[in-house]
């Protein structure tokens, strides 16, 4: 008999796979749908939830983070639950989410860096930014990485967010880091850095850098660190100086500004230099133990279809540097059982609904967020773009376009973690963490000392449930 799902005696029960800022707006959507009775399950990899703002976020931008006030009132509603240290594909299967929800939401991100493939690119003192911010936010696949901070010059490949936070982050001085959530480990080796130049280079010119103007402004506000730009950097060519005058993007036209009132500054001769380059693409990281210079490729913007293109020229320069820092994007990594499209490192949809190899749907599972759209745009993007998903899917629920599982009572997933022996972290387990990690800040006169392993995490929860036990 086919019956309506969605009510409270037969609720649609969703899996939400990561824990990040698109996985928590999604369940939001799906526990405040109007006319619909939703069961949230969130799965996550970490006993930590939150995703990029806790791994990702720079940790002098405390502001972004309160986002997780937000996420915390959605962890709260009854019908939600948070199963942390459980990994898709190894602690919880495919084949188990379709016996026991309804549908599924991969809310995965991008959890790796895209490559430059160029000679000398894995070179000792060439790194992902996307590995060193992993680092300084305390991540735990990351918090054994070192980085040879005994270098002076510093380039960061990129004219992104994440290089801008690189950038910042390598010019803050120990100070202004400890007043931060920075992992302990990191603010101890940056604060023995030796970096006094950091070179941020990008490919195309400065009408077509990705940064956003609040980001950028911020580097001419570095306590120790100058910003430096030649003048001769900031003259246009005739598209670019067209894409400005047009007005179409006021990010870029207000970046153009901003960089012009750098290159009118005249250094305070702090004891860091940021210094921006553009139209430079490099062609080979030269280096024989170590990175010690980079051969790049002056480019020209050219029009390729509608885009303005960095477009190689014949002039080369070399740029010594002792550390290099690949800030060009991140991507999506393949799970197991779910469709992947490699090219552009996201999960194949259409608006958020799975699509295989034929790009026909995928009955029961869904994308948001990174995964689903590629690595682009700020916390706050992933809302509409889970609000698309989740309509879809509700939609689909009337539809009955749903698995049909064997086992969808609320308690049978936990009875299998049980079972296999998983040690799997609640939300209330995590509000424990977090108190733990603000009393270690408040201890020391930092806002957060963050645990920085899994099994830190972990032995701390069964040092409080031991207490808890003696005192009972
Ligand atoms: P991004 O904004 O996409 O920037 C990537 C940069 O890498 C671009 O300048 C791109 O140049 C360049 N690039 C790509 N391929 C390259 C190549 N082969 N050689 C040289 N340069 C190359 O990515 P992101 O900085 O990783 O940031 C990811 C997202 O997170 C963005 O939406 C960003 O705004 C967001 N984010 C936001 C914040 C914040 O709000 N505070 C902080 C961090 C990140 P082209 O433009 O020429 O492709």
């Amino acid at each position: 008999m086919e019956y309506f799902t969605g009510t409270d005696t037969n609720p649609i029960r969703v899996a939400i796979i990561g824990s990040g800022p698109s996985a928590f707006y999604a369940a939001e959507f799906l526990l405040s749908a109007p006319g619909y009775v939703v069961e949230v399950d969130m799965f996550e990899r970490l006993p930590s939830p939150f995703g990029l703002v806790r791994g990702g976020v720079a940790p002098d931008h405390p502001k972004i983070k309160t986002v997780t006030r937000a996420f915390e009132r959605t962890a709260g509603h009854e019908r939600f639950r948070f199963f942390g240290n459980v990994e898709f594909g190894h602690g919880i299967t495919y084949h188990d989410i379709t016996a026991h929800y309804h549908a599924v939401i991969y809310a995965t991100g991008a959890q790796t860096d895209r490559r430059l493939n160029i000679p000398g690119e894995d070179l000792r003192n060439s790194h992902a930014a996307t590995e060193f911010v992993a680092w300084y936010n305390g991540h735990p696949d990351y918090a054994h990485l070192s980085f040879d901070l005994s270098q002076e010059r510093v380039a960061v490949i990129g004219n992104g967010n994440v290089a801008v936070d690189v950038a910042r982050i390598l010019a803050r001085t120990p100070d202004e880091l400890r007043q931060t959530d920075i992992a302990d480990y990191a603010l101890e080796a940056l604060a023995q850095s030796k970096v006094k130049e950091i070179i941020v280079v990008g490919r195309r010119g400065p009408a077509q850098a990705k940064f956003t103007s609040l980001e950028l402004k911020e580097l001419g506000a570095l306590a120790e660190a100058d910003v430096v730009i030649d003048p001769q950097e900031l003259e246009l060519d005739p598209l670019s100086a067209e894409y400005l005058r047009s007005g179409e993007s006021r990010t870029a036209v207000r970046n153009f500004e901003i960089f012009q009132e750098f290159a009118q500054n005249r250094p305070l001769n702090k004891p860091k230099r940021i210094i921006l380059r553009f139209l430079l693409s490099p062609v080979e990281f030269i280096g024989t133990d170590r990175v010690e210079a980079i051969r790049l490729v002056k480019n020209e913007i050219c029009e390729r279809g509608h885009f303005m293109s960095p477009c190689p020229t014949e002039e080369y320069e070399i740029m010594p540097v002792g550390l290099v820092f690949r800030s060009i994007g991140y991507q999506g990594v393949p799970l197991p059982s779910v469709p992947f499209d490699d090219q552009q490192g996201i999960i194949p949809n259409k608006r958020g609904r799975v699509i295989n190899e034929h790009g026909e749907r995928r009955r029961g599972e869904y994308a948001v967020g990174w995964i689903k759209r590629g690595a682009t745009g700020i916390i706050g993007s992933n809302k509409p773009d889970a609000q698309e998903t989740i309509e879809y899917l509700l939609r689909d629920m009337t539809f009955h376009q749903h698995f049909c599982p064997a086992n969808p009572a609320r308690d049978a997933i936990v009875d299998l973690l049980e079972r296999r022996g998983i040690r799997y972290v609640t939300y209330n387990d995590w509000r424990l963490l977090d108190r733990l990690e603000l009393e270690r800040g408040e201890a020391v006169g930092r806002p957060r000392v963050k645990f920085t392993s899994v099994s830190e995490m972990l032995n701390a929860l069964d040092s409080l449930r031991q207490t808890a036990a003696l005192r009972a």
